[in-house]
């Protein structure tokens, strides 16, 4: 072939973080994945290893103290500690979608003085969602308004994954009621815990990612200094959905890696549990199922490895991809895990393997960042502009 033909696949260096990834998770979280869950509480031996491998955040470019990783490669870390445990997926994909908006859109003085601390292991949470306003973004009521040299922000803000745990929250609020689209009214701001006037609420109780704190936080007379503004006032909304661009994908692999969990586990299942007097595995029924796992896991993988490298070279259909990435991954994720748990038969159904819990985990990821009829909008859009 001529040499100057690039193969399809990844390259040695990606392929080689998979493996440093992999064998991280398998034996620095896999031991604690279970009670995580059960406990419902926070992952602190994953973070403690992920912190010292420089896999917490490894978005964070070079000149801030990151590992400058490609879009390519912050997927494998999340496919690969999904495959594991969701909620210490959450460490790096939650830590991507606190800092994006202010890695392209903020000034350096704020990158400088935010960036270095979540590379050194802090975490940083993105707040959008209001109760009101989900969905609808635009419809926020949270404000924040211009007073000297601060910032006053009110408002309450929900959902916010690992609030609680993370220092600094990229804040998205009304900073011009009156503004002639909603959208052109909105900016965004680094808040950090200890602003006066902020705080958290208690923890929701969830169906699953349950090692992931989710949490209300409150602004009340919240003062922050003027230049924790994230780019121009009223670019707030524009920045959000740029940042979105750059995470849905990220969430389609934290999909595929709860896929691949569910589905490695089944493959050693089938092989092992006999019935009939033989391995399940040798029954028609149970290899057409496992042909369909296996092929929508390998369909998910290439739309998520592609919309990342179409992100990252700024491609026009982009958007299109990083939705489509999402909502084609979480789609599959519930699948794989629900025929997974069918096929664990009441094994499945119980929490002595970890086909149930991984079912509850990829639940969410047809939820958040967008839920997947709004990503399927966001694809029609961008379809239809042509
Ligand atoms: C565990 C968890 C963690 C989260 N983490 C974060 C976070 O860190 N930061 C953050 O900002 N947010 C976060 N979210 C919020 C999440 O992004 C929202 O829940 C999601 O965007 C949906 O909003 P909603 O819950 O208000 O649902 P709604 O907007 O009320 O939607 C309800 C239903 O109506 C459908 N629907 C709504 N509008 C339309 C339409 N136009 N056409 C067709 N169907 C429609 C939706 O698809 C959905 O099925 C999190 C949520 C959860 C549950």
């Amino acid at each position: 072939m001529d040499a100057g033909f690039g193969l399809y696949q990844l390259g040695d260096e990606h392929n080689a973080l998979r493996e440093a990834v992999r064998a991280l998770a398998e034996k620095e979280i896999a031991p604690h994945a279970t009670e995580v869950d059960e406990q419902e509480r926070y992952p602190v031996e994953a973070l403690e290893a992920l912190n010292k491998a420089g896999f917490n955040a490894p978005h964070i470019p070079d000149a801030y103290g990151g590992q400058g990783a490609d879009s390519i490669a912050g997927n494998i870390v999340i496919e690969e500690i999904a495959r594991i445990c969701a909620s210490s997926s959450l460490i790096p994909a939650v830590n991507k979608l606190g800092t994006m908006n202010l890695i392209l859109g903020g000034s350096e003085d704020l990158k400088k003085k935010v960036l270095p601390s979540i590379a050194a292991g802090e975490m940083a949470s993105y707040a959008l969602s209001e109760r009101e306003a989900g969905s609808d973004t635009a419809s926020m009521r949270t404000r924040a308004r211009h007073d000297g040299d601060t910032w006053v922000v009110n408002g309450t803000k929900c959902w916010i994954t690992n609030a609680g745990v993370s220092s600094w929250y990229t804040v998205m609020a009304v900073t011009d009621p009156n503004a002639a689209k909603p959208a052109d009214g909105i900016t965004a701001f680094m808040v950090h815990k200890d602003d006066p006037g902020f705080s958290i609420g208690p923890k929701e109780r969830k169906l699953g990612i349950k090692g992931s704190p989710t949490r209300e936080i409150y602004f009340e007379n919240c003062v922050i200094p003027e230049d924790r503004v994230i780019g121009e006032p009223g670019q707030g909304l524009r920045l959000a959905f740029r940042t979105l661009d750059h995470t849905r994908h990220s969430i389609g692999a934290q999909a595929l890696g709860i896929a691949q969990g569910a589905f490695d586990a089944t493959v050693a299942y089938v092989k092992d549990r006999k019935q009939f007097g033989k391995a399940i595995a040798d029954f028609q029924g149970v290899q057409f199922m496992i042909a369909d796992m296996g092929m929508k896991i390998e369909a998910a993988r290439h739309l998520v490895y592609a919309a990342a490298a179409k992100v990252e070279r700024h491609e026009p259909d982009a958007s299109f991809a990083s939705s489509a990435a999402k909502t084609f991954a979480s789609d599959t994720a519930m699948q794989v895990t629900t025929d997974a748990v069918q096929l664990f038969g009441g094994a499945g159904y119980t929490r002595d393997f970890p086909v149930e819990r991984m079912m509850r985990d990829a639940k969410i990821t047809q939820i958040y960042e967008g839920t997947n009829q709004i990503q399927r909008m966001v694809m029609a859009r961008q379809l239809l502009k042509g």
